[in-house]
């Protein structure tokens, strides 16, 4: 296979529960999940790395779901439990494709795939096998973005990408106000204290401690994110003034 340039050795991908659910707008979409697919194998065409963090909002977020009167740690568990069904959806379809992979779970769930053991990962990182980091962090009160930080800075990424709907950050909402200006590049403080919807400051302030930078990009652009590991810079980047 042809390795194109690539700007990274190494990425995570945080990719919504949302962006499974297709037009239906809930659960799994056959679609939605082979279009992903598509993309994913473009960059990985490109022999970077990948480690992919699924969020489970397609179908429950804890938060959310607590409001109608469940134990919130109960409904966090729910949530977990959700990305670790998407990511066996994302494995079948990638794996369907030929794409060697392996789902790493933060709650040991045995029987049906990898428990996340640091060390592992970054063994099946280098032998090619693309990622899927299940479960969030395994703790409630968290969210997959906070994991997909987490992970980052644990496997050593370059840089995480933060697929959305929106094709960047802007400093109003797109989709309401037509005058919104997007940003090239915020710093960290800025994404924190603008009230920018990006990641939640958790997710934020863990990537600015240990300097990974974040873009920020429409997933349904096509070759968005294949652009992006070969140095595109496309959407918003994220990173500290100093660099
Ligand atoms: N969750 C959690 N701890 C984590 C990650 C996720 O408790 O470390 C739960 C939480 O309830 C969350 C749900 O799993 O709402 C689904 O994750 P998230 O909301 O981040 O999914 P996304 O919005 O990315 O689809």
């Amino acid at each position: 296979m042809g390795h194109a340039q690539k700007a990274y050795q190494r990425i995570v991908l945080k990719l919504s529960g949302e962006i499974l659910s297709g037009k239906q707008g809930y659960g799994i979409d056959g679609d939605a999940l082979e279009q992903l697919v598509q993309e994913i194998s473009l960059m990985h065409q490109s022999g970077v790395q990948i480690a992919i963090v699924l969020g489970g909002g397609n179908i429950i977020r804890g938060e959310e779901f607590s409001t109608s009167g469940a134990d919130r740690v109960t409904a966090d568990y729910m949530g977990m439990l959700i990305t670790v069904v998407n990511a066996l959806a994302l494995q079948d379809a990638l794996e369907r494709h030929q794409i060697s992979t392996r789902v790493m779970s933060a709650i040991s769930i045995e029987e049906v795939c990898e428990t996340y053991i640091r060390r592992r990962s970054v063994r099946h990182l280098e032998k090619g096998r693309v990622i899927i980091f299940a479960a969030g962090t395994g703790n409630p009160f968290f969210t997959t973005d906070s994991a997909a930080s987490l992970r980052a800075v644990e496997i050593g990424a370059d840089i995480l990408l933060k697929a959305t709907k929106v094709d960047g950050v802007y400093d109003t909402d797109p989709v309401k106000n037509s005058n919104a200006v997007r940003y090239q590049t915020l710093t960290y403080d800025e994404a924190l204290t603008k009230n920018l919807a990006v990641m939640d400051a958790t997710a934020i302030v863990l990537c600015k401690e240990n300097n990974i930078p974040i873009r920020v990009f429409n997933m349904k652009e096509q070759g968005a994110c294949k652009k992006i590991v070969e140095g595109a810079e496309i959407g918003t980047l994220i990173r500290s003034t100093e660099d």
